[in-house]
């Protein structure tokens, strides 16, 4: 049995907690190592590992540090494929979905590598007599990045890749469930040129993140995963006067207005709500036709289109999609299936009970397909997490917009239409955070920034892009004079630039 440990400090660091969960391969269902959970005497080490590195590494010139990004680029991109077939055998998705979330975790790398341009400060030449203003972005010390499952390579890069790019030191607590990935993306950070302790890799469960939403030298948190948890991360790290960006759950609609282009939504719907087993927060798990025409050619085509699809091992190259990550989850996924039978939906497509001939114990879960789902219905109002596809029929595109805007969540929207007036009034009025016009999964680019509105996010800065500069960084702002001849009289009333 493999034990996966840490990584603090520039080394593997093994625990004494005596503390491990179980790290399962979802194609076969089988224990294929343990992660050891850490300890508060871990964090404690961790923490302080980091702090040490911190002063040097804030201090050296931002080009210097743009070189660690290009060269972790590098590496990351030389390594794609062994990265990709570690991440799929733990968490579960196929592997050229996996090669998809290594690149995008190396495109916000890639972002990182602009970081003397990115966190150049202002400058003001005669703010007053004689005196200029100037402000700088100054890193904040050790950070933390708290990840989800679902996105083991993309989502530490989106966090640490940024942090440390603005010379803070990093503490990466990766999701339990799939931890391989994230503890090699610390040890190719070190390979790069970073110095030990600037990128760390902490295993652990609550009593790691508890310990570290408390630790008086951690001065910011960015956590991604569920809501309730994202919600208990921001309200507990925020009282203790850390920075924190908390991430929650989704539940995106795609709109489907009479006049789209029907075999294009049926091809991007598909592929948006079955693809890596639904398990995406940017998935599209809520189709809104509207319309009784609209809504009964998208069931029909769809409803070919979900058969036809193969489900299969993560490194099976024709599978679209494969295994979910655990059996809790998938037993959970079909729970919400039974749910939505009882609460009166129409259950045209059953994913239940798929069995893989030879991997009879592997998470695998088919596609599923609710019609006639209702606003008021649990199965609806809560994220699934899965390959379960629920439309719900809307008469007018304000009936629509309204499912999307009074939904708990507000991550991701689309619309799918061909009029240029239609969308454009759409983007504005919806209350959701990433708005998709004809693209059925609008994640932003690295350069722009990611992040949800509602229960999808707790706190008030965007990941990565500029609004993730912002986030790692702080404003100091500096006004200056240089004095010469008489000495300036007492001056008791606040100063003016008149
Ligand atoms: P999760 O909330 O179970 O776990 C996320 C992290 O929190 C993990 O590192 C885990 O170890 C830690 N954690 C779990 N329970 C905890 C507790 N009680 N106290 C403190 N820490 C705890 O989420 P998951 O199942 O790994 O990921 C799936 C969820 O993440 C979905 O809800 C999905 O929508 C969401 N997600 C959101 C985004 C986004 O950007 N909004 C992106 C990806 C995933």
């Amino acid at each position: 049995m493999r034990d996966i440990h840490h990584f603090i400090g520039g080394k593997p660091f093994e625990s004494q907690s005596g503390r491990f969960s179980d790290v399962f391969d979802p194609n076969t269902g089988d224990v294929q190592a343990r992660v050891s959970l850490a300890s508060q005497q871990d964090v404690m080490v961790a923490v302080a590992s980091a702090k040490a590195a911190f002063e040097d590494w804030s201090l050296t010139n931002p080009q210097r540090r743009a070189r660690v990004m290009f060269e972790f680029k590098r590496l990351l991109e030389n390594n794609i494929t062994e990265l990709a077939e570690l991440l799929s055998c733990e968490h579960g998705k196929v592997v050229a979905d996996s090669k998809g979330d290594i690149q995008r975790g190396i495109d916000v790398v890639e972002f990182a590598c602009g970081i003397p341009h990115l966190q150049k400060g202002e400058y003001t030449q005669d703010a007053g007599p004689g005196i200029d203003v100037y402000s700088m972005r100054q890193a904040l010390g050790v950070t933390v990045g708290i990840t989800p499952f679902n996105f083991p390579a993309m989502i530490p890069c989106w966090m640490g890749a940024v942090s440390v790019a603005c010379g803070n030191t990093f503490i990466l607590k990766p999701s339990e469930k799939d931890p391989s990935v994230p503890l090699r993306l610390a040890e190719l950070m070190l390979e790069a040129g970073a110095p030990e302790g600037v990128f760390n890799c902490l295993n652990g469960d609550k009593l790691a993140v508890d310990a570290l939403l408390t630790h008086a030298d951690v001065k910011a948190i960015s956590f991604v995963g569920s809501s309730d948890i994202a919600q208990y991360v921001y309200a507990t790290g925020t009282a203790h006067g850390k920075r924190v960006q908390a991430m929650g759950g989704a539940k995106n609609h795609g709109i489907i207005m009479p006049d789209a282009d029907m075999d294009q939504v049926v091809k991007d719907i598909v592929g948006a709500a079955y693809g890596s087993a639904g398990e995406r927060c940017m998935a599209l798990p809520v189709a809104v036709p509207v319309g009784q025409k609209t809504a009964d050619a998208f069931i029909e085509r769809m409803l070919d289109a979900a058969k036809e699809l193969r489900v299969g091992v993560s490194t099976d190259s024709e599978a679209h999609f494969a295994p979910v990550v655990s059996a809790a989850h998938k037993h959970k996924i079909e729970s919400y299936i039974q749910m939505g039978v009882d609460e009166g939906a129409e259950l045209k497509l059953d994913g239940r009970g798929l069995k893989l001939q030879g991997h009879e114990n592997g998470f695998f879960i088919g596609p599923s397909l609710f019609d006639y789902v209702k606003p008021d219905m649990q199965s609806y109002k809560e994220e699934i997490f899965g390959p379960v596809l629920q439309i719900v029929r809307a008469e007018t595109l304000e009936e629509a917009t309204a499912l999307a805007t009074n939904h708990q969540y507000g991550n991701g929207v689309a619309i799918f239409t061909r009029s240029g007036r239609i969308a454009r009034d759409f983007a504005a009025k919806v209350q959701v955070g990433m708005v998709g016009i004809n693209v059925p999964i609008p994640v932003p680019v690295s350069y722009h920034s990611f992040g949800g509105w509602k229960r999808s996010a707790f706190g008030d800065v965007n990941q990565h892009g500029p609004e993730g500069v912002r986030f790692w960084t702080k404003v100091k702002t500096i006004t200056q004079r240089w004095p010469e001849g008489d000495i300036a009289d007492q001056a008791f009333i606040i100063p003016t630039m008149q």
